[in-house]
């Protein structure tokens, strides 16, 4: 039995067909939001539009016009917009029981056996998991508490460039200084060592990760190292909010030793590089190097339903009854939103498709940044992609990403920024984009990048 439609059939026809962005429609509700929502809205100062339905890879909005949809609600659409097998089972579902706090049912018991399958290699059958509330912030808590826990350790070592979430400790271990300056202290004893970024450092890919394992082994070993009881290690497989920022081999196999060495839980937040985004089920599948304590989000609710879970090793499992709490402690529709999203993945092939698009992706976008210096680096995985622009001087230009995003946009192709700078497009497709979609996408993106580097291509 194959688990639902094709991802051919997934989509609307006529994408992108789109006329003067943002329509009328789109507008009136633009205002609305201005008028009663919080000032804390961000998405629409973007890409200001409204949108009504989605089908697979592409999206309408409220005005009827059609887009390819390149970045799936920031890695979460991983199986696109309203798919009917997922959707199946949630309708299912939300017709018979919703809520359930962690009572068990066939819902909560088939997605833990579910992640147990698709774990990486080291956690499979030594996998349990906890669900304590429903976004991806919630899951890196969980984890935090889960590395005090087991090691009464208080210390945490994250990285530069890192993004782990908006709750306090989430934001500890996030390196953004702009985004949690209004909020210091935060938990303190949390240093933040270099992540290996060849390019930005100008460094060869060993020298990088030599430079950033060096780092971290003197934090943790040097008895001048400063940090004097940590707890954990924690860390990206790769750096989505940072640039898409894609380690080179040997970096979490290098922590992996750091880590074991020194009796510590090492951690990786897969919440936007998980679930299949990078062509396997978590990027550190790539190095084969197993966590003691990973986080899933975004994509493990399906077709966009908020759930997240942390799954650790059993040897962890330490906690009492009670000892991590939330009333949403998984959502059933949402876990058998998960179960389905895995199954339709697996049935369809969709870690080798996202394995072989991307890797077409990057082609046709490494193909544009040889006749266009702006371009500076194109990195990734899978369907995990980041395009690096630069200005003339090599400094990195954030205003030529926005001014991509604005001309895909009015192009009818939805694209997302990232980087230190908001100078890195990044393209998070829904795995079930089809190769004649990403085409059309990848014509519209050569144009826009061709339109935002104008003045100094001519000059
Ligand atoms: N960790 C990573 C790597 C993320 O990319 C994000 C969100 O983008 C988070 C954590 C936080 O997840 P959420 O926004 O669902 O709280």
């Amino acid at each position: 039995m194959t688990a639902g439609p094709p991802i051919a059939d997934l989509h609307y026809d006529d994408a992108p067909n789109v006329g003067s962005v943002p329509g009328p429609e789109s507008r009136r509700l633009l205002e609305r939001q201005r008028e009663i929502d919080s000032s804390a809205v961000a998405y629409p100062e973007d890409i200001p539009v409204a949108f009504e339905e989605g089908k697979g890879a592409t999206v309408r909005d409220a005005d009827g016009n059609t887009y390819i949809d390149m970045f799936a609600g920031i890695g979460v659409l991983n199986v696109g917009h309203a798919n009917p097998y997922v959707l199946e089972a949630v309708h299912e579902q939300a017709d018979k029981l919703v809520h359930t706090v962690d009572f068990p049912s066939e819902a909560r018991l088939d997605l833990i056996e579910k992640l147990n399958e698709i774990a990486p290699a080291g956690l499979r059958d030594n996998n349990r998991v906890v669900f304590g509330g429903p976004t991806g912030s919630d899951a890196v808590e969980a984890s935090i508490k889960l590395a005090k826990y087991n090691t009464g350790g208080d210390g945490l070592i994250a990285f530069r460039g890192s993004y782990h979430g908006a709750t306090s400790g989430a934001m500890s271990i996030t390196s953004n200084k702009g985004f949690k300056d209004d909020y210091t202290p935060l938990l303190p004893e949390t240093v933040h060592a270099p992540y290996p970024f060849p390019f930005r450092q100008d460094k060869e890919p060993d020298a990088a990760v030599e430079h950033a394992l060096e780092e971290v082994k003197e934090i943790v070993e040097d008895p001048y190292g400063g940090l004097a009881n940590p707890a954990g290690i924690f860390v990206e497989p790769i750096q989505g909010e940072g640039g898409v920022v894609t380690p080179p081999e040997g970096f979490l196999s290098g922590l992996r030793d750091i880590a074991d060495d020194n009796d510590l839980p090492l951690m990786f937040d897969e919440i936007q590089s998980g679930m299949g985004r990078t062509g396997e089920w978590w990027a550190c599948d790539w190095e084969g190097v197993t966590p003691d304590i990973m986080t899933s989000a975004k994509a493990l609710g399906g077709t966009g339903f908020p759930l997240s879970a942390t799954m650790y090793r059993e040897e962890l499992d330490t906690w009492g009854s009670g000892d991590h709490a939330g009333t949403y402690r998984g959502h059933v529709v949402a876990m058998r939103a998960g179960t389905r999203t895995i199954e339709y993945v697996q049935e369809h092939d969709l870690l080798a498709h996202a394995r072989d698009l991307g890797d077409h992706i990057r082609a046709r976008l490494r193909a544009i940044g040889e006749s266009n210096p702006r371009l500076g680096e194109v990195r990734g995985k899978g369907l995990f992609i980041g395009a690096e622009f630069v200005d003339g001087e090599g400094a990195p230009d954030g205003d030529a990403v926005d001014a991509i995003q604005q001309y895909c946009f009015e192009h009818g192709v939805l694209v997302w920024t990232a980087g230190r700078h908001g100078n890195v497009l990044r393209l998070l497709p829904p795995l079930v984009l089809t190769r004649d979609l990403a085409d059309t996408a990848l014509d519209v993106i050569a144009d826009a990048v061709e339109h935002a580097t104008a003045d100094t291509q001519s000059a």
